[in-house]
């Protein structure tokens, strides 16, 4: 696993005008000036800061996505954007099953493959997130949980094309939780077997990231388990300096 390229993502949610990409350039200043990170980096930020924020993040190699895509190209979808059009404004990476989308819009595995489907199709590396509930862990369930959505989630075209899996426990998402090293560990563990098994060819060199209340104080920890190839952060990406120390973690 070591030849795998660690990646952090920040994810900014529904967060976010044109005077947040100040922060933006803190950051682009931060990994100009330091020493280069080992890890790539990705920001996710509202679909309406794409465009401008691609000027703010070139230079220091910030990579950018979307916070989730339609599964069609285009058509009468009134409020959607597509993978298309997030890779016209200057994204390579969008979000798609992120569990507050699972929630807030009733987002089935099928649908996430749907979309990632449609990301890969535009030429976009999708970021696929998986995750249990706090009531699935308490049952004993978290494993079959997470190997049932990557299953129906994950297209077949993964063995072929670049995608990325997230492991994002729903009860860790924002509430400053986070699961053991060794629940970790397990799950991410599992999570390569099952992708090895499922995908032949690429299975071994998907990147596994971990998400849920990744902050500066926990980071280097986390990200030093093996089988966790990176990342993805929400609250603490907001912070230019938080989201850098979290990056120099790695
Ligand atoms: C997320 O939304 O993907 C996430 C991990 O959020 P937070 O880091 O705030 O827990």
């Amino acid at each position: 696993t070591s030849k795998i390229t660690p990646l952090i993502a920040g994810n900014w949610k529904m967060n976010g005008t044109t005077a947040a990409l100040d922060e933006l350039q803190a950051l682009a200043k931060l990994l100009t000036t330091g020493e280069a990170p080992r890890a790539m980096v990705v920001l996710c930020p509202p679909a309406t800061l794409l465009a401008p924020a691609c000027a703010k993040t070139a230079s220091a190699g910030i990579l950018l996505g979307g916070q989730d895509c339609h599964a069609a190209n285009s058509g009468a979808h009134t409020g959607d954007i597509s993978a298309a059009m997030l890779a016209d404004a200057g994204a390579q990476y969008v979000i798609v099953g992120h569990s507050e989308r699972r929630a807030d819009h009733g987002e089935t595995s099928q649908m996430v493959c749907a979309k990632a489907e449609a990301a890969l199709g535009a030429s976009l590396l999708p970021i696929i997130c998986v995750g249990e509930t706090e009531a699935e862990r308490d049952a004993g369930k978290a494993e079959t949980v997470v190997e049932a959505q990557l299953l129906a989630s994950i297209p077949s075209a993964a063995d072929q094309l670049e995608i990325v899996v997230a492991y994002e426990p729903v009860w860790a998402i924002g509430t400053g939780r986070t699961p053991d090293v060794a629940d970790i560990t397990q799950m991410h563990a599992r999570i390569r077997a099952i992708l090895t098994d499922q995908f032949p060819t690429r299975g071994n060199t998907i990147k596994i990231l971990y998400g849920g209340s990744l902050k500066p104080n926990n980071a280097r920890e986390i990200l030093g388990i093996e089988h966790v190839n990176g990342g993805l952060v929400g609250g603490a990406s907001l912070l230019a300096n938080d989201f850098y120390t979290i990056i120099s973690s790695v």
